[in-house]
């Protein structure tokens, strides 16, 4: 049996969910398939490993989208504070003064009441599941995954692993880094592996949840941290955080195999001192990370948004807001399509698509590859430079906080002259 839609989303992550629920808000008749089934919410259970640092822009959006208010009512731990430092030991650090090498960024400073939320993965997908359900125009077939796609002159049309198919004008692959839609469609991706992997491990501490994230940049990779809520009356005066290890591959396979008390003395050893006393590890995974971007994000009736058409570097946390901002940028243009009476896989409107967006998302990956490089090494000359430039950072209030408000989804756009300098960088039409 065929079943017909306007248009096929296949994956109901957080990019491909709020995406469907937009489609929907617009009267668009949408399929959405995933391969998961959907967990219900459990507010005595420890936090998911996954989190991510939702942004302002990322927070209008889902709250456009009636899913902030359930993200909200589950959990969700806003912050007002971040901070970045270099915590390389050299003889050239002597040079500069110790509050050179750190740089702040606070709410009030930029305007703000908060700068942005840690949510949990499934909480964030929860929330947009729930949305997706309220939008009469939507269909949410889960615990399917898909095994063939077809395009053709007027159509697309999926093929999941029961066998029964679905057809619409558009298919949009939502399905994360591996992607069986980009596959399926022949859409190639340039992939770069970094040397560094990050371990992410789920921690209680003793005392109360921290308003501040924090990232300390070692040669080795940066270690950061993520507060989340109070662990409640299970463990009185404790809290939940989230800790981000980056590392050698083999450096990160020692820990993993180390009981939790010996890891715990360990990352006691590699944190920066200001990490509050750790009291319990619930839970680590290890993830290897790369760059990458697919060829194309429109191919026919094929559309790729979020992880499936890049990943970037998460030291900044910025996957899942960039994953959100194609999301609305595609969703504004299906509705100008459906106005102007066009086929929704016009190339008219999927063309604006990719020539908003790629160079949006690429800009962002090379910021974090510039600022990977410059980090992950001890050579003077280059931790000079990085100190002066962290000094600098602290000197121009101005533009830092003009570029912090963009990377925190406070302002929309990049200022104009770092645009400028992005754009120039060797290597920004490679990838
Ligand atoms: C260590 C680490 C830390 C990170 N921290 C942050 C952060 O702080 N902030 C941030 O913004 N981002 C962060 N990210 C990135 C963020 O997690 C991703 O960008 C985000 O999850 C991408 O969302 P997505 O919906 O595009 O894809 P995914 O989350 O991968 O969702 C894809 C969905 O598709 C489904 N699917 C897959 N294949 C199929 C198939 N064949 N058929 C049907 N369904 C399928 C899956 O079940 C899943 O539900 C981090 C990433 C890592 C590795």
């Amino acid at each position: 049996m065929t079943q017909a839609f306007d248009i096929i989303i296949v994956g109901a992550g957080m990019v491909g969910a709020a995406l469907a629920t937009g489609l929907g808000q617009q009267g668009i008749q949408v399929a959405l398939i995933d391969k998961a089934t959907p967990a219900s919410f459990d507010p005595s259970a420890s936090p998911d490993i996954r989190v991510s640092a939702l942004s302002a822009g990322s927070e209008r959006y889902l709250q456009s989208l009636g899913a902030w208010q359930d993200i909200l009512a589950m959990r969700a731990t806003p912050y007002r504070r971040l901070a970045v430092w270099d915590d390389t030991p050299h003889p050239l650090s002597r040079l500069l003064p110790g509050t050179m090498t750190e740089v702040e960024f606070s709410a009030t400073e930029l305007g703000a009441s908060h700068l942005g939320h840690i949510v949990e993965n499934s909480i964030t997908q929860n929330a947009l599941w729930q949305s997706v359900q309220r939008e009469a125009d939507v269909t949410l077939l889960t615990g399917e995954g898909i095994q063939a796609l077809e395009q053709n002159a007027d159509a697309a049309t999926v093929t999941l692993e029961d066998g029964s198919q679905l057809t619409g004008q558009l298919v949009i692959g939502a399905d994360g880094a591996l992607s069986k839609v980009r596959t399926l469609a022949g859409i190639g991706v340039a992939r770069d592996q970094y040397e560094q992997q990050a371990m992410v491990i789920s921690v209680r501490y003793q005392g109360q949840p921290e308003d501040i994230t924090w990232q300390g940049f070692f040669p080795s990779g940066p270690r950061a941290f993520l507060p989340l809520h109070s662990a409640g009356d299970q463990h009185p005066g404790e809290t939940w955080g989230s800790l981000v290890w980056y590392d050698s591959p083999a450096r990160l396979a020692e820990l993993k195999v180390l009981d939790n008390q010996d890891l715990i003395t360990e990352i006691r050893r590699a944190f920066p001192a200001r990490l509050p006393e750790l009291t319990h590890i619930d839970a680590k995974a290890s993830f290897p990370i790369a760059r990458q971007h697919a060829k194309q994000y429109v191919l026919n009736r094929v559309v790729l948004a979020g992880d499936a058409a890049h990943t970037i570097n998460p030291l900044a946390g910025q996957g899942v807001n960039l994953g959100f901002q194609d999301a609305q940028c595609l969703q504004g243009l299906i509705k100008e399509a459906r106005r102007s009476g066009d086929d929704l896989a016009n190339p008219r409107w999927l063309a604006q698509y990719e020539h908003q967006r790629r160079p949006a998302n690429r800009r962002m990956m090379l910021a974090m590859d510039l600022f990977y490089h410059l980090f992950s090494n001890a050579i003077p000359p280059v931790h000079l430079a990085r100190n002066l430039g962290l000094g600098a950072a602290r000197a121009l209030p101005f533009a830092r906080n003009r570029v912090a408000r963009y990377a925190m989804g406070l302002d929309e756009q990049l200022p104009r002259p770092v645009q400028q300098i992005l754009n120039r960088l060797p290597g920004i039409n490679r990838i």
